[in-house]
């Protein structure tokens, strides 16, 4: 054997792969390396996100992402509290402008009750600008489980816990190929060196489709990169808003609309939007990539979503174009803000799975092969839900590849 065999490879270093490793560090007695691309961990999705910890207000009733969202982001609180991570559970409101936004914020306090949020209220006028002097609407909803966090700091302190239980991180390791040999995984990579494993778990985020065919998958879904691109308020102008506000999302898609959020570290952000990226790792129109595009515009999909949604689409490529327009999304909720007041901010690719029919996968999806998992679509709230997901990928492993429980 021209490698050293480990029990397990996990591929990707975002925040679900190490919250993956650290679970299974932790509660079972095998050999793990994790491979991260890139030079340090939590470099794309993770590390380029809104930092909410989202209550779970929006999602399905019984899907898995209500019910990871609602018990990871417990686990996520009580670990910032006893570990000393920076957050605040700081609650936002969801504001209608219009009366039927006014009757869907009345659907939404009722997932949110089915999903087992407490203390969720609906607010008259005065009662949303008691939360928020400067927001603006007919009717609002107050999440008091809401709070705010930053992914990358998280991510770097599950990564400590795993390695203190035993895992091996490597980080500027790009697995580029797989051979499944003998029962055993043969691993390629960028650097020259190869690795083996028993088994195999991807996390590979925006890659996680690639990963699956080069591991002789065919999953029957496609990633398609949507960007997401924020403003920042001039530093003068952040008192107009004190923590978290979000309009009435549109229902069709798991986007959740331009919004205002206070950023643990200061300051204040205004997006995201979501367009199209040109590339998987495309943060500016500029970035462009000739094989993604290609394994985007090659899936059927991608062809009948554009059918679909092509109106929203165009807008919102208006928008990425226009920060008038962008300002004006948001004056919708708090009418003081201005074109004026507005200064570029990061961007951020989220990795959306659509499947043939060009549907956009709504809830988390993971695939079992042979002695490996995938996990195929992981869009928001998966930074909130990562320890749930950590315990839920744990379970399945121990299940499917007879991995034995530490003792004790
Ligand atoms: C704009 C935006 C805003 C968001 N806001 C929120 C929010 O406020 N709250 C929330 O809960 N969620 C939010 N999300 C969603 C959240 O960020 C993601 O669900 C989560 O980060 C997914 O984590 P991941 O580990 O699956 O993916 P990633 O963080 O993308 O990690 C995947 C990793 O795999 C690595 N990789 C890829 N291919 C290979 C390979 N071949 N070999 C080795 N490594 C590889 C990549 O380099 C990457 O580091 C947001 C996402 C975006 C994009």
């Amino acid at each position: 054997m021209d490698c050293k065999l480990r029990d397990l490879i996990i591929i990707g270093g975002g925040i679900v792969g190490v919250a993956a490793a650290r679970m299974l560090a932790r509660e079972c007695s095998v050999s793990i390396l994790l491979l991260e691309a890139e030079k340090h961990l939590a470099a794309h999705q993770t590390g380029r996100n809104s930092g909410v910890i989202h209550s779970g207000l929006y999602y399905r009733p019984g899907s898995m992402k209500a019910k990871t969202c609602r018990e990871g982001r417990e686990t996520l609180y009580r670990f910032c509290e006893e570990k000393g991570v920076p957050h605040e559970r700081c609650g936002k409101v969801v504001v209608a402008v219009t009366e039927k936004e006014k009757a869907q914020l009345a659907e939404l306090a009722r997932r949110g009750e089915a999903n087992g949020l407490t203390g969720i209220r609906l607010l008259d006028r005065a009662g949303l600008q008691a939360h928020e002097p400067h927001a603006e609407g007919v009717a609002a909803l107050h999440v008091p489980e809401t709070g705010i966090v930053d992914f990358s700091v998280l991510t770097q302190r599950f990564a400590e816990e795993a390695q203190v239980s035993g895992a091996e991180i490597r980080t500027g390791v790009r697995v580029t190929g797989c051979e499944f040999r003998d029962g055993l995984f043969h691993l390629d990579t960028d650097i020259g060196e190869r690795f083996c494993a028993r088994t195999l778990i991807n996390t590979a985020g925006l890659h996680c489709d690639e990963v699956a065919q080069l591991c002789g998958l065919r999953p029957d879904i496609r990633i398609i990169p949507f960007r997401g691109e924020y403003y920042t308020l001039k530093p003068e102008r952040a008192e107009l808003v004190n923590h978290l506000i979000y309009p009435v999302p549109d229902p069709r898609f798991p986007f959740l609309g331009v919004h205002f959020t206070r950023r643990i570290g200061g300051g204040i952000e205004a997006g995201p939007n979501a367009v199209l990226a040109m590339k998987r790792e495309g943060y500016s129109w500029k970035d462009w990539g000739a094989g993604d595009l290609a394994s985007m515009l090659s899936w059927p999909g991608f062809w009948r979503m554009g059918a679909k949604y092509w109106n929203t689409g165009l807008q919102e490529m208006y928008r990425s174009f226009s920060r008038r327009s962008f300002a004006r999304a948001l004056a919708r909720l708090v009418p003081e803000i201005k074109e004026t007041d507005l200064q570029p901010g990061g961007a951020g690719v989220r990795a959306q799975a659509v499947d043939r029919q060009g549907r956009l996968l709504d809830d988390f999806h993971i695939l079992e092969g042979k002695q490996m998992l995938h996990v195929l679509n992981a869009p928001s709230p998966a930074a909130t839900a990562s320890l749930a997901i950590g315990r839920t990928i744990t379970e399945r492993a121990c299940a499917l590849f007879g991995f034995s429980r530490r003792k004790g």
